[in-house]
């Protein structure tokens, strides 16, 4: 029912303000790697549970939904009255830089950490870092 209500929300500023593509991990983009599965048994998250993705159609875009300069984000993670979502510049520009896979797969981890855990911003990155790199304990 959340998820519903998050949806047409969602859909209702893009029809009037933004145009950025709305995607839903993991149905309509799915995404397998094998350190967002290493993350996800040492959690014990489930990975099935659906996270909106919102790709920016235009780097301006991405700050305009963010706050956050283009220049040095590629994700983020936004969260508004207990709406999780993340944000990530056009999907063409992080191929282009290769960095599809890590930045979605960073971001994915902050919406577990954050959502369901009490890390501070400081140990959420030194946590991510970790498996993003491949530097299981
Ligand atoms: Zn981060």
């Amino acid at each position: 029912m959340k998820t519903r209500i998050c949806l047409i929300f969602f859909l209702f500023i893009s029809l009037f303000y933004f145009s950025f593509n709305m995607h839903i991990f993991p149905i309509t983009l799915y995404i397998e790697d094998i350190r967002l599965e290493r993350f996800s048994n040492d959690f014990g998250i489930n990975l099935a549970e659906p996270i909106i993705v919102l790709e920016a159609i235009s780097l301006e875009e991405f700050t305009e939904l963010t706050q956050l300069p283009y220049s040095y984000y590629s994700g983020a993670l936004i969260v508004k009255r207990n709406n999780y979502y993340v944000v990530t510049l056009p999907f063409k520009i992080l191929h282009k830089n290769n960095i599809f896979y890590d930045t979605l797969i960073h971001e994915f981890m902050h919406y577990h950490l954050e959502k369901y855990f009490h890390f501070s911003e400081e140990e959420q990155e030194r946590i991510i870092s970790k498996f993003v790199k491949g530097e299981f304990s």
